[in-house]
């Protein structure tokens, strides 16, 4: 991963914790507000919050499935192309000649 890569990925990562941040404590601090009803902006925007925490979860569960199965990859990829490299054809004649 390049530079602006790793940039980028940094900067959307403080803004999600940001944003969820900030979602946390706008309904921690509305939860006990006088509600007006049914048409209630407070709890609409409470409603959207809880929406944008969930997909914000959703998203991070994810990423970190698919930095395991990355990883795992990696690993298989690594121990396949070792296995390659320590037997090859010759390698395995030269054995048998010996
Ligand atoms: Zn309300």
């Amino acid at each position: 991963m390049n530079r602006s890569r790793k940039t980028a990925a940094v900067v959307l990562a403080v803004l999600l914790v940001a944003l969820s941040l900030f979602f946390v404590g706008f309904s921690a601090a509305e939860a006990g507000h006088d509600c007006a009803g049914d048409s209630c902006p407070v709890c609409e925007c409470m409603a959207f919050a809880n929406r944008v925490l969930k997909t914000v979860a959703k998203v991070a569960a994810v990423s970190a499935a698919s930095a395991v199965f990355a990883a795992l990859l990696i690993c298989i990829g690594r121990e396949d192309t070792a296995f390659l490299r320590k037997n090859t054809l010759v390698s395995w004649k030269v054995k048998l000649s010996n």
